[in-house]
């Protein structure tokens, strides 16, 4: 899993989607995010140490709230959660914090929520109150409607995900530089004089670079400026050459490729 930690709790997303076949890795993603955004420390955030953040360890912190799908008459375990559940959370989420600047709904098993459920949560993400953050842990992202998908930064926990070697991350870097400079002469000489290298090292800096977008999106990384949407669209564009080197089509090609259509209007 990436590592979880954050300049500022202000660097947090106000939604994300946890997503882990497995409980525990969704609760100890929670627990960091949770941790970020109540913890007193001046950052990087969460301390780990704090009161807030230890309370929030101990499922004590007022200001974390979690919801889960309630017990019915005989004590069994609801099948879904219900609207109802989610319009108390509307209700409640107007209220100020606590303790804490800042206060998190813990929705698990996010993915039972049902439909009406899912409808009264949606219109809470898109105009979510002030310093309210929501964590939806599910195990299939594919049971969340595409419009509640795409309010929230989805992390996969737990993925093993090979870390690109220090000189690939620069490369990335550079190359993100120029395309938030928007200057395509400059972006034009570095696509050339980078053309050359070979199939595995083109793959390797795409992926990178893939990645470091996905962190701009979800707010681990600055955007050095550039809008969601052309975030957006350079990501399409890297998915896209990234499938051209899989098929062995040329690096020249590629890089010319991303030569004109890197920086868009
Ligand atoms: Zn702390």
């Amino acid at each position: 899993m990436r590592e979880m930690t954050f300049h500022s709790a202000d660097e947090l997303s106000h939604a994300y989607i946890l997503l882990s076949p497995s409980a525990e890795e969704r609760k100890a993603a929670a627990t960091a995010l949770a941790s970020a955004a109540v913890c007193s420390a001046p950052g990087p955030v969460p301390c780990g140490v704090c009161r807030a953040c230890r309370k929030v360890r101990a499922g004590i912190h007022p200001d974390v709230i979690t919801i889960s799908r309630i017990a019915d008459d005989k004590g069994k375990k609801k099948r879904e959660i219900s609207v109802d559940q989610i319009r108390n959370v509307i209700a409640d989420s107007v209220v100020l914090p606590n303790e804490a600047e800042r206060k998190v709904y813990v929705i698990d098993e996010a993915d039972t929520m049902n439909i009406p459920a899912q409808n009264a949560a949606l219109k809470l993400l898109e105009e979510p109150p002030r310093g309210v953050i929501f964590l939806l842990l599910a195990s299939n992202a594919e049971h969340l409607l595409e419009t509640v998908r795409s309010r929230c930064a989805e992390i996969v926990c737990g993925a093993q995900e090979e870390e690109p070697d220090a000189e690939t991350v620069k490369l990335g870097m550079a190359f993100l530089k120029r395309c938030a400079e928007k200057d395509e002469a400059q972006l034009f000489r570095w696509c050339a004089s980078n053309e050359n290298m070979d199939n595995a090292a083109a793959v390797a800096f795409v992926e990178c670079t893939i990645g470091l977008l996905t962190d701009m999106l979800c707010r681990r990384k600055s955007t050095l400026g550039m809008s969601d949407r052309e975030v957006y669209e350079l990501e399409a564009l890297m998915e896209k050459c990234l499938g051209m080197l899989r098929v062995n089509t040329s690096v020249k090609q590629v890089f010319g490729l991303i030569a004109v259509s890197a920086v868009c209007e």
